[in-house]
């Protein structure tokens, strides 16, 4: 059992103010259970209770996962001054209040970026220690040599000292080079290949963990992950 304040529950789960809530419950548009419910700080069973609120019924979900397919141009952010954010495409019926990108892609990197209000999950899956792998797709200024794969299957060294953990490339045509990672430091695609004397024109992630960025899902689109724990064993 999951007692929750009724204007506390409605506002998580429906992304709407508790100011709203409350002036909607005060009007009587909540049912619990069959029974008008106007007094906003009445506890509801959130796992258990039937609640209706103006007239469709409130199904619990403790925390929402939210994959997208980021275009390029927006930043990795959950709000920003002047620059469009991901939490600006995501629709309505996903936001939650403490909704928030997991992880972080450049600007510029297109492909699967996952949000949630799961502060555990997204901790734990940005966490080096969970041995996550993200698999991107670059395109690179140059060619991939043995030499390239060599050092990625060894660890590449950045310029900083830092020696990543080996990274088994594979080519998929044209000077396009999949690349699994279990790390997620600050732009690593892009140092570990300037590393190697090669510039990344464009960087696309495809898979986290078991999570693969469906084909379907196009630049910009977001789809609430079902059973998340199957995907992404954390
Ligand atoms: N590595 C990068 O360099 N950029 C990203 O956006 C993600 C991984």
């Amino acid at each position: 059992m999951k007692k929750e304040r009724i204007d506390k529950f409605l506002s998580n789960q429906l992304n709407i103010s508790r100011n709203s809530v409350r002036t909607g419950v005060k009007r009587g548009l909540c049912l619990v259970n069959g029974n008008a419910v106007k007094d906003f700080s009445f506890y509801v069973d959130a796992e258990n209770d039937e609640v209706f609120y103006e007239g469709n019924r409130v199904l619990y979900k403790r925390f929402i996962y939210v994959m997208m397919n980021k275009p390029a141009g927006v930043i990795t952010a959950s709000s920003d001054k002047s620059q469009k954010t991901v939490l600006d495409l995501v629709p309505e019926d996903l936001r939650r209040r403490r909704l928030a990108p997991v992880g972080r892609l450049d600007k510029d990197t297109t492909g699967l970026l996952i949000l949630t209000d799961d502060g555990e999950f997204a901790h734990k899956c940005i966490s080096p220690k969970s041995n996550l792998e993200k698999v991107y797709i670059a395109g690179l200024d140059g060619e991939i040599t043995l030499e390239i794969v060599n050092d990625f299957n060894k660890g590449v060294t950045l310029a900083d000292g830092y020696v990543c953990r080996p990274a088994k490339l594979c080519g998929i045509g044209g000077n396009y080079v999949e690349v699994p990672v279990t790390e997620g430091k600050y732009h690593q695609i892009k140092r570990m290949f300037g590393a190697v004397g090669l510039g990344v024109n464009s960087l696309h992630r495809v898979a986290i963990g078991g999570l693969k960025l469906p084909d379907d899902l196009a630049p910009g689109e977001c789809k609430e992950i079902a059973e998340i724990a199957k995907k992404i064993k954390i």
